[in-house]
């Protein structure tokens, strides 16, 4: 069984950079059994990460729609927040990081950003490839699904995964096989990618995460990590971290005991 003190990936996505919208995850978290909380939000929140999204908004317009609408903050505002809920003292271990969109055109853009800020753990995460993002339902489905054969969407998803973790820019990254999310599979076996993605990581010392987002948001069947590229990071020694992405504070620890 896995370790399951810790929520290594929670969003607040869906509420004001307050402390007191923070609270409610503490709250949440110490009413599940956490004591130690990631807290993070995605790039694409933040007016000053916008030019990560160049090749996302190119290529296609409704993409573009999506950008301009989920940027709500500048990063200063959630610098702010960190350093003021840090002078508390509070009754878990809370942790502040960013959930990154890796895009391999912008290397140099996000290690020059990143440093900007002393981040407790940086995610990494690949929510688009070459410009698609592969989870927004219908579009997704019209813009990628459709016309891109299965076998090079899952190459192609995995090759940037691998190129996250080389990066050395993250500490952990994200739901490494959420690309299943629509149970889409490919013709070709996944066990020698799932090898190569984990001695990566453990070179890379590089935790992986264990996100049970897919569950509960798409229904996937399996809770979090598919059992046998679970099995085989255990193997290699790869650090796993249980992660809920919750994006309301309900959802910390979601599904954790379903983990096998
Ligand atoms: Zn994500
Ligand atoms: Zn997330």
């Amino acid at each position: 069984m896995l370790q399951k003190m810790i929520d290594g990936h929670t969003h607040l996505e869906n509420g004001d950079l307050t402390k007191e919208y923070v609270h409610q995850f503490i709250d949440a978290a110490i009413q599940k059994g956490i004591d130690h909380l990631h807290i993070l939000d995605h790039t694409h929140r933040f007016y000053e990460f916008r030019e990560l999204y160049d090749e996302v908004c190119n290529f296609d317009y409704r993409q573009k729609q999506w950008v301009d609408k989920k940027q709500k903050n500048s990063i200063y505002e959630y610098y702010d927040l960190i350093e003021e809920i840090k002078k508390e003292k509070l009754p878990i271990k809370v942790s502040f990081g960013l959930e990154v969109c890796f895009s391999p055109y912008h290397i140099s853009f996000l290690k020059n950003k990143l440093n900007e800020f002393p981040y407790d753990f940086l995610v990494g995460a690949i929510h688009s490839i070459d410009g698609a993002i592969y989870d927004l339902h219908d579009l997704s489905k019209e813009i990628i699904w459709s016309k891109v054969p299965v076998d090079t969407i899952y190459k192609r998803y995995y090759q940037l995964l691998i190129e996250a973790i080389d990066s050395k820019l993250f500490t952990q990254i994200a739901h490494p096989d959420v690309i299943k999310m629509y149970e889409i599979y490919p013709s070709y076996d996944l066990t020698s990618t799932y090898e190569k993605i984990g001695q990566h990581a453990f070179q890379s010392h590089v935790a992986l995460e264990d996100n049970t987002g897919a569950s509960y948001r798409y229904h996937h069947p399996e809770i979090g990590l598919n059992p046998k590229f679970r099995e085989i990071l255990i193997n290699q020694n790869v650090k796993i971290i249980p992660c809920s992405d919750a994006h309301y504070p309900e959802d910390i620890g979601k599904n954790f005991e379903r983990i096998i």
